[in-house]
């Protein structure tokens, strides 16, 4: 019997693990294969929702399924925590005390925010990377009647990039339609030196920015809150006074891959950019930086340290590698066709407000050249949300 253990039952796991229990039907049938998926919630969330809610067009009830929903029935589901990931014995080790032997592990344990990590912040700043976080921002600007508006990162990586620009374009949009734009002075504190991690979405945004009226400050990473003087202040030390602080709390990647010794503090897995495979965890100087350190586990979405937008998108591309990769090792074959290597390969919607967005798409080789802000795209994303359930997590698309 082979057993592949697929951790984290998000979009890059659960889409995983129906694909290799598609390719694996004939061994599952006959009782050599199984696929296990491990998730601590057994719900599935859709994320890219959460925005929405603060927008006040989405309700969080819409946004979780039961994740046994999405799988195929040749696939279980075990419902617990991951506390300890053995590689040398290839045994999970469940919070209930259980432990899961596994021949390929499949590692989609995705990314957590910390706001508890700066002071103050769960108190003064709202956000929107939760649905319970995103529904009180949406009382926070129903509440909110002008004054200083200010939208920062707390650290980078985090969850979908273009998310903080996209709420910065529909808020501002927001305060027209309610006759506040005057009343309002909108910041939006980049953290690098540029409006946008990659240079070509940055060249679109900058434009959007200056038209909509919105003060953009670089190199503006958010390092503190002084909730007293209700100021913000940046890793340049330079401070921004605020009526309504947004900001998008750090970024880590899970506790047990950091425990288990696999990832660094940062928790994200040092990941093979073709193969999906996780690497030494050792300075990528270092002769043994780009051999994989176990052949049979492998890391998708946002758990991994690609240098690749942390978006359900990547993880939708990267997950027909790994089920490919994983199966291949299963039937004791080499891995074939277009799914035998990842090229870094992402799509993502992009909002710019007034009911217009572009599209980012790119690999690793090719940068995006988003298309000029159209009403389509903004369609495309609104239609994507809407069909989310029925395509991406179960293979469809
Ligand atoms: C506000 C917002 C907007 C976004 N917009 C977009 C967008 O427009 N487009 C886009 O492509 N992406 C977007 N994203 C990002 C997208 O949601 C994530 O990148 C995607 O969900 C990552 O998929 P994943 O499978 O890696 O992780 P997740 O979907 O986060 O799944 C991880 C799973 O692992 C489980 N887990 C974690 N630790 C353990 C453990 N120890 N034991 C057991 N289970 C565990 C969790 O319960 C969870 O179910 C957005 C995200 C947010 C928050």
């Amino acid at each position: 019997m082979q057993r592949v253990v697929v951790l984290g039952g998000g979009v890059g796991g659960t889409l995983t693990a129906n694909l290799v229990a598609r390719k694996l039907k004939r061994l599952i049938a006959a009782g050599d294969a199984k696929v296990t998926v491990v998730d601590e919630t057994g719900q599935h969330a859709y994320q890219p929702g959460y925005m929405y809610i603060a927008m006040g067009n989405e309700r969080p009830e819409k946004l979780h399924r039961p994740e046994r929903s999405l799988l195929d029935d040749d696939v279980d589901l075990v419902v617990d925590t991951v506390v300890r990931i053995d590689p040398e014995t290839s045994l999970v080790e469940l919070r209930s005390g259980g432990k899961i032997h596994f021949d390929q592990l499949v590692i989609a344990t995705g990314s957590r925010i910390l706001p508890e990590a700066i002071k103050d912040f769960e108190t003064e700043a709202y956000h929107f990377y939760t649905a319970e976080a995103s529904a009180r921002l949406r009382k926070a600007l129903d509440a909110f009647t002008g004054g200083k508006l200010v939208i920062g990162i707390a650290g980078i990586p985090y969850k979908c990039p273009p998310a903080p620009l996209e709420v910065a374009f529909l808020i501002e949009a927001e305060l027209r339609a309610r006759g506040l734009r005057e009343k309002t002075q909108l910041t939006f504190l980049s953290p690098i030196n540029r409006a946008f991690t990659i240079e070509s979405v940055s060249d679109m945004a900058t434009p959007i920015f200056a038209e909509k009226g919105i003060d953009l400050q670089l190199l503006a990473g958010v390092d503190s809150i002084d909730a007293e003087r209700k100021v913000v202040i940046t890793d340049a030390m330079e401070e921004y006074p605020y009526d309504l602080l947004i900001c998008v709390p750090p970024h880590k990647g899970a506790q047990v891959v950091i425990d288990s010794g696999l990832a660094p503090k940062s928790g994200w897995l040092p990941t093979d950019r073709k193969t999906l495979q996780v690497k030494h965890l050792v300075a990528s100087n270092t002769p043994d930086a780009d051999i994989p350190r176990y052949p049979n586990i492998y890391a998708l979405g946002d758990a991994t340290d690609l240098p690749l937008s942390k978006a359900g998108s990547t993880a939708h591309f990267e997950a027909p590698i790994v089920a490919e990769r994983v199966s291949a090792r299963v039937m004791g074959r080499e891995p074939e066709g277009k799914d035998a290597g990842y090229t870094g390969k992402v799509m993502c919607f992009f909002e710019v407000g007034d009911g217009k967005g572009t599209l980012l798409q790119f690999d690793y080789d090719h940068p995006p050249k988003p298309p000029k802000p159209n009403q389509l795209w903004h369609l495309g994303k609104i239609i994507f949300n809407k069909t989310y359930w029925h395509t991406v997590p179960k293979g469809r698309v």
